[in-house]
């Protein structure tokens, strides 16, 4: 049998595993605060647990901490993270600093399968999906680099990968983060971002997570958005805004729906009076990404009046926008520009 990834056991399942080894139960909540509070991954480093039931995990148990390959370091202050996961893949995370926020953008998958024609990371196709523990091993071990009164205070699941194709281990990363004697993050710092599985969303919602969710819309009409995101040829704008709809919203949180703005494709006057229109009885707000340029991708960024104009358009309509000026643009760690070759590496860096 293969051993058990700690990481990846809420506290009550850590319990369990100790019973299971023959210690008392409680020592499984031992365990829980080393690993998600005190940040000590080494169960030979956990000074109150009983010799013999630490030598117990070391046989059945490991705590799988991606092991952080490089950093690099943008202008704005934003740091990109390669990680390297135990089977030799990599994944990115990037870590953004903002006033008294310090915001994590998480992977769930090596690749990704969706193809959105924008995105870099479509590219690369879908290698594989991330397990619960990997998800939350980034960051495990992105805390173990920060200063020590530094915290990541939000969470987002915007990095390679679609969550809601990798759905169990999303939500089992959800509830690893949210847990009092987990990592112990409020739900409202955290948002799953997808491309529009409405099957997923579907699911999410008899969850009860009460996560943020934001929604890639890109466009506003089927014939664009089909031709920008493969997935609308499945489920199309008018079953994802149903679904969207019928989404139990806790009170006082509104959906986000992020729309990458390509110059000529999806950006004129027209389709942000057409959006307000879509998001019509959904407590809704946009978040307006002007296009990350990446070598080969054959769209452009809009020019900043046009960007500015379609917010505008958005606010005259009543539908609040704010333009989201990507961080990390000059390391490559902006959305939609992360991948990883395991061969060709060097080539990517920017
Ligand atoms: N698969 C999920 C999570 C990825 S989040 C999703 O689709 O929502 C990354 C966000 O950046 C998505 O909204 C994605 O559509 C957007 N994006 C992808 N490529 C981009 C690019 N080159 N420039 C700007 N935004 C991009």
């Amino acid at each position: 049998m293969s051993r058990l990834d700690l990481l990846s056991l809420l506290p009550d399942e850590l319990e369990a595993l100790a019973r299971r080894l023959g210690a008392d139960p409680y020592r499984g909540r031992q365990l829980a605060a080393w690993l998600f509070k005190k940040g000590v991954y080494d169960p030979q480093a956990m000074s109150n647990l009983p010799k013999e039931f630490r030598v117990r995990l070391g046989e059945e148990a490991f705590v799988g901490v991606p092991e952080v390959e490089r950093v690099t370091r943008s202008q704005d202050g934003s740091q990109k993270v390669v990680f390297r996961l135990a089977d030799g893949a990599r994944v990115q995370s990037v870590l953004m600093p903002d006033r008294d926020r310090l915001t994590l953008c998480l992977s769930t998958q090596v690749g990704c399968g969706f193809a959105c024609a924008f995105c870099f990371t479509g590219t690369m196709g879908l290698e594989r999906n991330l397990t619960a523990g990997e998800i939350v091993g980034q960051l495990a071990a992105v805390r173990q680099t920060l200063e020590p009164e530094a915290r990541v205070t939000h969470l987002v699941f915007m990095g390679m990968g679609e969550p809601l194709a990798n759905y169990d281990a999303t939500v089992k990363a959800v509830r690893l983060l949210t847990h009092p004697d987990a990592f112990g993050y409020s739900p409202r710092r955290i948002t799953v971002s997808t491309v529009g599985l409405v099957s997923g969303i579907k699911k999410l919602a008899k969850e009860n997570l009460k996560v943020n969710l934001a929604i890639s819309l890109h466009a506003t009409t089927d014939e664009v958005r089909e031709r920008l995101m493969p997935v609308n040829r499945s489920w199309s704008l008018e079953d994802l805004l149903a679904a969207c709809r019928r989404f139990p919203l806790p009170v006082r949180q509104r959906m986000t729906f992020e729309y990458v703005l390509l110059d000529g494709v999806n950006d004129s006057p027209e389709d942000a009076i057409l959006l307000t229109r879509l998001l019509k009885g959904i407590r809704a707000k946009v978040n307006v990404i002007p296009f990350n340029d990446w070598e080969g991708s054959g769209f452009r960024r809009p020019p900043l009046q046009r960007i500015l104009g379609f917010q505008a358009t958005l606010q005259e309509h009543g539908i609040t926008a704010t333009v989201r000026w990507s961080k990390g643009e000059d390391i490559g760690a902006a959305c939609g520009q992360l991948k990883e070759l395991q061969i060709a590496q060097g080539l990517l860096e920017r």
